[in-house]
């Protein structure tokens, strides 16, 4: 069992109407002047991407250059200047964790800041703010807030701690996601995805995630594939792959995923058989080529997704050899 600790660094209220706290949670952080992070059209105040723009704004504000500058752990000098993150898709988890991932377009590449001077200080959960994502944006960011649980899980960071909040980030997406899916005004399953979302970004802020990441990240520079659709599509092939380091993860995963008990006969590969069906049910491209990626890019793809830390805890030893024939695997179905 590896040694833990934690330090959850945000206030989070979790709701319906949550959102109407807001001026309480402003009057609390003793500030007069707001700055409003959203995308173009005010439709996702606090999608992954506006959460984390605010993050890398928060930087370069207080301290000048550019997140350029920042890169990497350690290299953040004091707090930013209080971040209320409210999330209006379930989700990137970004609310709650100390990452901040930026494209640098001018070398197409996702380039990591982290460290808790960024974490955001209130996280407003209000699921009435998801319920009116269209359909594939529920499927890629719900299965991107699953595979934040199931890299947690399965990877050689794991904790306790970090089990307790990915089981549950798993249990709840597997039973809602097809639901929510299928209908965003279903209360019930918009709250199970909302606070699913939330644990799953706990259990990978304190034990980081694995290859799928790794390796979707440059998908995602190089062929603007959106970051959840890209680890889905991804997940099949590297879960097969990490199979042979399974030590009885797999089957309970599969118990989240189907609702289904993994009796005696259970096999890894069940599991994958299991994702791909999801997938396919959510709309889910099957493979790479499906999304637009050419195999001409495999080679220089490989080299960044190894320079994601995500690769030092996949719970298979990889090189970079084995990204590359990952990759090749994923192309086609
Ligand atoms: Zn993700």
């Amino acid at each position: 069992m590896n040694d833990f600790s934690f330090n959850i660094l945000q206030k989070c209220e979790f709701g319906m109407g949550a959102l109407k706290k807001l001026p309480d949670i402003l009057k609390a952080c003793g500030s007069d002047n707001v700055m409003l992070i959203s995308d173009r059209g005010l439709e996702a105040i606090g999608g992954g991407s506006p959460m984390d723009v605010a993050k890398a704004a928060g930087i370069v504000a207080k301290f000048g250059g550019s997140i350029t500058d920042y890169e990497g752990g350690g290299k953040i000098p004091g707090d930013i200047d209080p971040l209320i993150a409210i999330p209006t898709t379930a989700g990137t988890g970004s609310e709650v964790t100390v990452f901040t991932v930026i494209t640098d377009e001018s070398r197409n590449y996702k380039l990591t800041a982290f460290g808790p001077q960024i974490s955001p200080k209130y996280a407003v959960l209000d699921p009435e703010l998801i319920m009116t994502a269209p359909p594939s944006i529920a499927a890629a960011c719900g299965i991107d807030a699953f595979i934040h649980a199931m890299e947690a899980y399965i990877n050689t960071a794991a904790t306790p701690f970090t089990d307790a909040m990915g089981e549950k980030a798993m249990e709840l997406i597997g039973k809602y996601i097809r639901r929510f899916v299928a209908n965003r005004q279903d209360k019930e399953a918009a709250c199970a995805m909302m606070a699913a979302s939330t644990f799953a970004g706990v259990a990978f802020a304190f034990a980081r995630l694995g290859n799928i990441h790794a390796m979707s990240h440059p998908v995602s520079a190089y062929f603007h594939v959106a970051h959840g659709v890209a680890n889905a599509v991804l997940m099949p092939t590297i879960l097969e792959y990490n199979a042979l380091a399974d030590h009885g993860r797999y089957a309970k995963i599969y118990e989240y995923v189907t609702g289904v008990k993994a009796d005696e006969c259970f096999e890894p590969l069940d599991l994958v058989d299991a994702i791909r069906e999801l997938n396919n049910d959510i709309g889910i491209p099957a493979c790479l080529a499906d999304v637009g990626v050419t195999e001409d890019k495999i080679p220089v793809m490989a080299i960044d997704a190894m320079k994601s830390g995500n690769v030092l805890v996949n719970p298979r030893a990889t090189t970079l050899k084995d990204i590359e024939m990952l990759y090749k695997k994923a192309m086609y179905v």
